[in-house]
């Protein structure tokens, strides 16, 4: 039988993590089925329930399940545990073991494919929902020098703090503070705010070295990428190459194999514009 493997979101109907996979199978010749399921939240522990009853073997887990998805593994990784979160599902002896590549995903976009150093940066996380959970530890471990993170609801950003563990590098501070923090070495967003109406930031923030890093892509990165070109920072990507880098991670945990993410990069890159964040 042919192994089954699949993305759970809700919606889901857009998600590009079906034809990355489908194209790293094809690439290192694994034969594979890659499904993209929809589960609305109450739904999810027993799609997830059958879809392990009908012999899944890996899932990928996107929004809005990604912490129920942590909690349904009996064993995860350190990595998830410091996220709160799983983005990676593998099916072992009978049990899902839990872990989470969207860290691993950014930073290897950052430092392989684009060559930059991290260490000792002085960086912006604007947000503190999921994805900032997911690129936060990575980051830190990755040796940036400190790490603020100023999201629009506090709460969820003294949370983040309190769960990565580190009050001499980790600092918060409230939305409206952003226009007094100084100029950061590298600005990354972690928001959904693209989605609906942009963002507004001030040019203080980024200096004319900074990296801007949006972890959005396709009309959801717009605003950002519009505003990081504006305020001068030197390089600015957008969330297409860490998208394609945890899919790897996941691949290579599944298969044993990491795929060249070059031609799927360079695919997705070319048509960026008609992609919806998904
Ligand atoms: P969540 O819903 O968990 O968090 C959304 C975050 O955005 C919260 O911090 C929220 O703040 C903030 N936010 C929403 N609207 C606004 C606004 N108008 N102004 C300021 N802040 C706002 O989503 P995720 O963290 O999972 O995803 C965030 C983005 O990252 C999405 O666009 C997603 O597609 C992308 N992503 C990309 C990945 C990739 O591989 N490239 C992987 C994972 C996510 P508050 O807490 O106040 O509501």
């Amino acid at each position: 039988m042919t192994a089954r493997y699949a993305v759970f979101g809700h919606p889901v109907v857009h998600s590009l993590s079906p034809r990355i996979h489908a194209a790293f199978g094809t690439q290192l010749g694994i034969a594979m089925q890659y499904a993209a399921i929809d589960a609305a939240p109450g739904d999810f522990a027993n799609a997830l329930g059958a879809f392990a009853a009908s012999g899944g073997l890996g899932a990928n887990v996107t929004l809005p399940h990604k912490e129920r998805a942590l909690a349904l593994c009996t064993e995860a990784s350190d990595r998830a545990r410091r996220a709160g979160a799983a983005n990676t599902l593998s099916r072992l002896n009978g049990q899902w073991h839990g872990d989470n590549t969207d860290g691993a995903g950014l930073v290897h976009d950052l430092t392989e494919r684009r060559r930059l150093d991290l260490r000792g940066r002085r960086v912006l996380m604007l947000g503190a929902g999921g994805a900032a959970r997911g690129v936060s530890p990575a980051l830190l471990d990755a040796g940036i020098g400190e790490l603020w993170v100023v999201n629009r609801t506090a709460e969820r950003a003294d949370a983040l703090a309190d769960a990565l563990g580190e009050p001499g590098r980790v600092h918060t501070r409230y939305w409206a503070d952003l226009g007094n923090l100084g100029a950061f070495d590298m600005i990354v967003n972690a928001t959904s705010a693209g989605r609906s109406g942009g963002i507004e930031l001030p040019f203080s923030l980024a200096g004319n070295r900074s990296l801007a890093v949006d972890l959005s892509y396709g009309e959801a990165a717009v605003s950002f990428m519009a505003w990081a070109s504006a305020a001068g920072c030197e390089h600015r990507f957008d969330g297409i190459g860490m998208l394609v880098e945890q899919a790897a991670e996941s691949f290579a945990l599944w298969h044993g194999k990491r795929p060249d993410t070059d031609p799927v990069f360079a695919s997705l890159s070319a048509r960026a514009d008609s992609l919806q964040t998904a």
